[in-house]
Order: C-alpha cells, then sequence, then structure tokens
C-alpha cells in the first residue's frame, strides 16, 4: 500500500472539552504524519458545502448547526491506508457501538456530538482536503 491522505476535523464539542492535544498525540503516535493543521470557525453555508453529500438526511439542519457553532481543528494527514487506519481510530459513528480505545469512544457525546469527523474514501477525501487547505499548505 503506497502513502494516502486524509482529512479529519477534531469537532466544536470535542475542541470545548479540552480534547485538541489528546486527539493530535494519538494521530502521532499512531503513525499519521501532519502535512497541515488549522483551527478556525466555519458559518453554517460553509458547513452545509462541506456535507452536501448529506443533505437530504433529517440531521442535515442540526448537523450544519453544531459544526458552524464553534472552533474547530482541521488536518491533513498521510500515512499508509491512512482513511481506513483513521477510521478505524475514531471508532463508530455512534459512541455507544464505538470499540475500546477510539477517540470516539473515548470522547463523543452522542451520535451527533461525537468530536471528530474522517474522511471515508479517496474521492471523499480528495473533495475534504481542497476544501479546507491549498496545495502550497501542505508539508512537502
Ligand atoms: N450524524 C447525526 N445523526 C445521525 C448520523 C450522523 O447527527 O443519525 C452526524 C454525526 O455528527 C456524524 C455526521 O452526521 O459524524 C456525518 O454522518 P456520517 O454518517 O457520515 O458519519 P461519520 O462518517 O462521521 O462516522
Ligand atoms: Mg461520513
Amino acid at each position: 500500500m503506497t502513502l494516502q491522505r486524509t482529512f479529519t476535523i477534531i469537532k466544536p464539542d470535542a475542541v470545548k472539552r479540552g480534547a485538541i492535544g489528546d486527539i493530535i498525540e494519538q494521530f502521532e503516535s499512531q503513525g499519521f504524519r501532519i502535512l497541515a493543521m488549522k483551527m478556525l470557525e466555519i458559518s453554517k453555508s460553509q458547513a452545509e458545502q462541506f456535507y452536501a453529500v448529506h443533505a437530504a438526511r433529517p440531521f442535515y439542519g442540526s448537523l450544519t448547526e453544531f459544526m458552524s457553532s464553534g472552533p474547530i481543528v482541521a488536518l491533513a494527514l498521510e500515512k499508509e491506508n491512512a482513511i481506513a487506519d483513521l477510521r478505524k481510530l475514531m471508532g463508530a459513528t455512534d459512541p455507544a457501538k464505538a470499540e475500546e480505545g477510539t477517540i470516539r469512544k473515548k470522547w463523543a457525546t452522542n451520535i451527533e456530538f461525537n468530536a471528530i469527523h474522517g474522511s471515508d474514501a479517496e474521492d471523499t477525501a480528495r473533495f475534504e482536503l481542497s476544501f479546507f487547505f491549498a496545495g502550497y499548505e501542505l508539508a512537502k
């Protein structure tokens, strides 16, 4: 497997709970290289664009409200098998179903306020990375 890039967001709930340092520590100790990172707030309409794939879902309104409710930390990560390995480290969307040792098991409150976002495939990773980062912002 060659090196792969993925995209992650430490969500507003996790930032508010003081989990930034712990989560970044887990990325590094699990072998992810940080290519880019920034803390920012996004607007509701930016959250709507980012989560456009979920526009028809019943939780779209509350999700985009939540994602624009406070600071987030966006990161570009690289490792072999990064997309699947990040999803594994994150744990299930619903923390009640997340495995021990996962970020969501440790930090998520419920299925909505679940601490972290991670790309789910190569095409979504490409879209999400380019949504938040320009090419020149990524480490060589
Ligand atoms: N979400 C929600 N209710 C649900 C399912 C998802 O509020 O029933 C939120 C939750 O924050 C989740 C995000 O919508 O992380 C995107 O959902 P997805 O199914 O893509 O889950 P993920 O890929 O984040 O595990
Ligand atoms: Mg998803």
